[in-house]
């Protein structure tokens, strides 16, 4: 039998720049917070045109830091949706708060903004919207609603770099935003995150609260002695990110563009070809295509069984996922908040037909052709 490629559903997009950067740091003896991690926050924030970036160890440290810094804890509610990575609910839940979660729109898998108004409750202090697959929510539209209720715009970012909302970067727009740089992510450090603002009275605490709230320049305000001295003016929590890490992240951020063209190809591919199976759906495509990052490329089954056709394309040697299982559906947010089944009708209807196929910036078009090829011989097979 014909062996056929094995097409991976996402790679780093790692070459000998990041090995350098990253063996030089080692070099330098000076491996964990340092001059590269400030430089990389430089870089990202000058990139989305934001004013602050704080480099931390993940998203969800990002996202948990955020909620801190606004002031959210026991007793609050966070509107948020269930289609999403636990990370999103579960940063809700370290501050004692409850993630409140709002319906998706089945056509943009974004939150239905239509539903938020009736979510907010006299505890709700926060919407915490998730651009999934990397296109941008309607950020003017989640502001005003922010605005009406005087409610923290704290977006999950993680999907969505470089995307834009009416020509500004995703990440300049929320009153935080948090990205990931997880090894599957647009852009990687193996492990990281970072927080943007371009609130100057939140990006001072968030600088110090990720190092144990540690600040070495109100020491030296005050006494102008002794470097071994520090003072500690708020909570702390160790979410810091290394110069390893950031090492790696400033030459992502260089390929960040380059990345993201080659999605774009790999996406214009798949769509236009997939267009000929009326037995699937592909994604929503936003009028201004600078809106998507194209993280994900997630596509809908109507015919047959979801899961029978991700081991069909198993089989055929390619692999896929599934993005995402409802959060009300897993047993710890039954049992914490009450969630059942039933709650979130679109959410659950879409889990059941989504399929996520191969879509990073190693492939190429013949490997997206070997994909499309191999949909279209499991659909007529059906
Ligand atoms: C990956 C991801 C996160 C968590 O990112 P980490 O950097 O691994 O903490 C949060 N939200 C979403 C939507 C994600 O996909």
């Amino acid at each position: 039998m014909e062996q056929k490629p094995f097409i991976p559903f996402s790679r780093p997009w790692i070459d000998d720049t990041e090995i350098e950067a990253v063996s030089e740091v080692l070099a330098s003896k000076w491996i964990s917070t340092g001059a590269r991690v400030r430089e990389f926050e430089r870089a990202f924030a000058e990139y989305l045109g934001v004013r602050h970036a704080i480099a931390v160890s993940s998203c969800t440290a990002a996202l948990h830091l955020s909620l801190v810094v606004s002031g959210i804890g026991v007793g609050d509610e966070v509107i948020t949706t269930p289609y999403t990575f636990t990370a999103t609910a579960e940063a809700i839940r370290y501050v004692g708060a409850k993630p409140v979660f709002v319906d998706i729109d089945p056509e943009t898998l974004n939150i239905d903004i239509t539903k938020i108004a009736p979510a907010i409750t006299s505890r709700t202090k926060a919407i915490m919207p998730v651009h999934i697959a990397g296109l941008s929510c309607d950020m003017d539209a989640l502001r005003e609603i922010c605005q009406k209720h005087n409610l923290v715009l704290i977006d999950d970012a993680a999907h969505a770099i470089p995307a834009e909302y009416n020509g500004k970067y995703i990440g300049s727009l929320g009153d935080l935003s948090a990205f990931s740089f997880y090894a599957n992510k647009n852009m990687t450090t193996a492990e990281g995150g970072m927080i943007t603002t371009n609130n100057d009275s939140l990006a001072e605490p968030l600088r110090t609260m990720r190092l144990h709230g540690i600040d070495k320049d109100a020491w030296a305000r005050q006494s102008g002695r002794s470097i071994w001295r520090y003072e500690i003016t708020t909570e702390g929590y160790k979410y810091n990110m290394t110069d390893i890490q950031a090492a790696m992240g400033l030459c992502q951020l260089m390929k960040l563009n380059k990345q993201h063209e080659r999605r774009q190809n790999f996406v214009q591919i798949y769509q236009s070809e997939l267009a000929k199976f009326p037995q699937v759906s592909t994604p929503f495509v936003p009028d201004n295509p600078a809106e998507h990052a194209w993280h994900l490329y997630i596509i809908q089954l109507h015919t047959g069984n979801r899961d029978d056709f991700v081991e069909s394309l198993r089989e055929a040697n390619i692999e896929c996922s599934v993005h995402y299982i409802p959060l009300h559906l897993f047993e710890f947010y039954q049992k914490q908040y009450g969630y059942s089944v039933g709650d979130f009708p679109y959410a659950e209807e879409v889990f059941e037909r989504v399929i996520s196929l191969p879509l990073h910036p190693g492939l190429t078009e013949s490997d997206v052709h070997l994909v499309i090829d191999a949909i279209g011989k499991i659909l007529r097979l059906r």
